[in-house]
Parts: structure tokens; sequence; C-alpha cells
């Protein structure tokens, strides 16, 4: 998500608003945690933890300016349930060495087009690789996009790195948690949906 540089995105203030901006281990040993990567602004992420106030939930977002959207709505919203992490995804694991994830969502992940791109994609075999490392049994990996070729890609990397597809929607319909993209991209076509868990062997 490009973002105009915001004066007030200074680290300090992120800090103030208690973002994580390096790995320390999530202390949720009992609970699993509702996890979104690339949350934005974070209209889904807040709307849904404020809806589900005994829940879990994690939001990370790797760009500066967007994350401090993103914890200002936290604060607004008073979420204690909501941990913004201010990383890449890369480096999830050392935040997952108690905790497991049950959910792992990916809204409107860059599309990275081009064919030597791929690999930076957030649903590209390695990160798949990695998803497996932090969630939960029967934890599920769930992609919304508006993206075709991701979307059909992404169906492919999911076998290729031993996922099952239990659950695949080619015109999701509107929900009451949607992201600022979901949103916009409504009015141009349909949004796809698509939710994976790790084969059991
Ligand atoms: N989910 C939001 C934003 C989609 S844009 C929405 O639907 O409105 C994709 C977002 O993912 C951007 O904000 C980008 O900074 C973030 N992102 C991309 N790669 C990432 C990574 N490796 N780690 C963390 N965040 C990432």
């Amino acid at each position: 998500m490009r973002q105009k540089k915001i004066k007030e995105a200074t680290i300090e203030n992120i800090l103030e608003l208690g973002v994580w901006i390096e790995p320390k281990s999530l202390p949720y040993k009992d609970q699993d945690i509702f996890m979104e990567i690339g949350s934005g602004k974070g209209q889904f992420i807040t709307s849904l933890a404020k809806a589900n106030p005994n829940r879990q939930f994690v939001a990370v977002e790797k760009e500066q300016n967007v994350c401090y959207r993103l914890a200002q709505k936290r604060a607004e919203m008073q979420l204690d349930n909501l941990i913004v992490i201010m990383d890449d995804a890369e480096n999830l694991k050392e935040y997952f060495s108690e905790a497991k994830a049950s959910v792992i969502q990916l809204n409107f992940s860059d599309p990275w087009p081009k064919a030597r791109h791929h690999k930076r994609r957030l649903t590209y075999m390695t990160k798949l690789e990695l998803y497996k490392t932090l969630l939960a049994k029967d934890g599920k990996v769930i992609l919304r996009t508006d993206h075709l070729d991701l979307f059909n890609d992404s169906m492919e990397y999911f076998v290729e790195a031993n996922y099952v597809i239990i659950n695949s929607d080619l015109n999701l319909p509107e929900s009451e948690f949607m992201t600022e993209y979901e949103v916009k991209k409504r009015k141009n076509g349909p949004i796809y949906q698509l939710e994976a868990i790790v084969k059991n062997d």
C-alpha cells in the first residue's frame, strides 16, 4: 500500500502507540492467534478485533507510514486484544516461538505480476513453508484478492507446498469485515478468496 510520508509517523510515536518493532516472543501459549499479514491501515483487523474481544489478534505491516495509521486506529478503538508488529513477514518465526496461529489471513497482498518478482509474493512457496511453522494444528491460511493471476498462481503454490485447499470462492459476498482495498476493488469486479490447511500425512 503506497502512502505519503506522514510527518508524525516517527519511530518514537510508533513506539508510543505500543507497536512492536523488533522480534519478541508472543506469549499466548494457550490461545490461538488470528494474524493478518500486510494489514495496511487496518480497517479489517481492527473491526474484527473489536467484534471479538476475547480473541487475540496480531497485525503485521512493514511500511512505517501505513503502520502508523494502523497503530492510531488500534489506540483510538482501545483494542487491548490486538498486537501490531512493524516488521517483514520474513521475520515472523522469532515472534512465534511459543504462540501458534489458527488463522493467517492475507488481504489484497501485492500481486507482483512480473515473473521475476513472484518469489516476493506472500503466498509464494517459501512463505507457505514459513507459515507452516507458525500455524496451530488445523490452522488455515486465507487469501483474499481481486487479482485473478495471483489467486490462480497461489492455488498452485499451496498444492506445491503440501497444503489442501478447503474453500475457494470466485465471487466472495460482501461482509462486515472488509479492508480498505476490498471496499475500493469491489466497484471493479469480483473478489476471490481461498482457504487452505496443511496436509496431514
Ligand atoms: N490488507 C490491506 C493492504 C493491502 S496492500 C488492504 O487490503 O487494504 C499490501 C500491504 O502488505 C502493504 O501495506 C504492504 O506494505 C504490506 N506488505 C507487503 N509485503 C509485506 C511483508 N513481507 N511483510 C509485512 N507487510 C507486507
